[in-house]
């Protein structure tokens, strides 16, 4: 796929991977759909994109949204009348120990909350797939080439705090599978889909983590820094651009072979 012309959208795109991912590929030519319930945020990236020369819609929705989503697929088919890569970045973590003992009384006093476990399913889960499945529909009968990408973790493996997010990020690193196993069964042929699997990145997200357990994290990662967002923005250019890359997740963490524990 030529990154030049084509078409991306991407949600959460007013922050962190999506905002740099969208200022990546317009640096590369490509014209782009910024989706984001911060919608301001939104605005504010497709200013600066459109200030360096680049073609940049911001759209405020929310991805867990059926309604919000039709309408993104809509107001980006109708701006550039193509689609061509949907990058589904908007994310949440809501952390916590499934159980949590009383120290004084060694009872349970606190259990992880069906709020906090259903905004991650919600945003994470749900919204990828609202996403991409709208994004496919799109691109299937549009005929164009497609790459679809979902955002994994490397806390796929199973991160102590995270039992709703590391749930999500597993799911999201098998979709892709049997998403172009499904397209190949049944002769959709112009859409690929990839995971990106990203080890601890230098976002907003991270200031809503414990900061002593990800100074201690870091320790296990041999590249001794946290991953930039422009890295992960050039290793999905690269996924766009090598049809050979279809119906995996990669990693790309520093390094980090395992999570650490990061509630104590
Ligand atoms: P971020 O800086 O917090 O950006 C995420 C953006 O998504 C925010 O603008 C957020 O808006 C927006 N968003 C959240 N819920 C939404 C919804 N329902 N509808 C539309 N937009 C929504 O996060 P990030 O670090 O770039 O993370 C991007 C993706 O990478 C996430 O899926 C995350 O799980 C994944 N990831 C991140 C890391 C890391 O270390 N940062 C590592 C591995 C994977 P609000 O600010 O209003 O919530």
């Amino acid at each position: 796929m030529d990154i030049k012309g084509s078409v991306a959208l991407i949600t959460g795109a007013g922050n962190g991977i999506g905002q740099a991912v969208a200022k990546h590929l317009s640096a590369k030519g490509a014209k782009l759909a910024l989706v984001d319930r911060a919608e301001a945020e939104a605005r504010r990236v497709a200013e600066e994109i459109k200030a360096s020369g680049g073609q940049a819609i911001a759209i405020g929705a929310d991805v867990t949204s059926e309604e919000d989503t039709a309408r993104f697929i809509a107001e980006t088919l109708k701006a550039y009348n193509q689609l061509n890569m949907a990058i589904a970045c908007a994310g949440v973590i809501r952390d916590g120990l499934m159980l949590s003992p009383d120290k004084a009384t060694g009872k349970i006093g606190k259990k992880l909350g069906l709020d906090k476990w259903k905004q991650v399913i919600d945003v994470n889960l749900t919204g990828t797939f609202l996403t991409l499945r709208d994004a496919a529909e799109a691109m299937a009968n549009g005929g164009w080439k497609g790459l679809l990408v979902t955002i994994s973790s490397v806390n796929k493996v199973g991160q102590v705090g995270q039992l709703n997010y590391s749930s999500t990020k597993v799911a999201c690193a098998l979709m892709p599978k049997i998403m172009v196993g499904e397209f190949h069964m049944r002769g959709i042929k112009n859409i690929r889909a990839v995971g990106i699997a990203p080890g601890y990145t230098a976002t907003p997200m991270l200031t809503g983590m414990n900061q002593d357990a990800l100074a201690g994290i870091l320790k296990d990662v041999p590249l001794g820094r946290l991953v930039e967002p422009t890295e992960i923005a050039s290793l999905i250019e690269h996924c766009a651009t090598n049809e050979a890359i279809n119906a995996t997740t990669l990693e790309i963490t520093g390094g980090l072979c395992y999570p650490g524990a990061i509630a104590k």
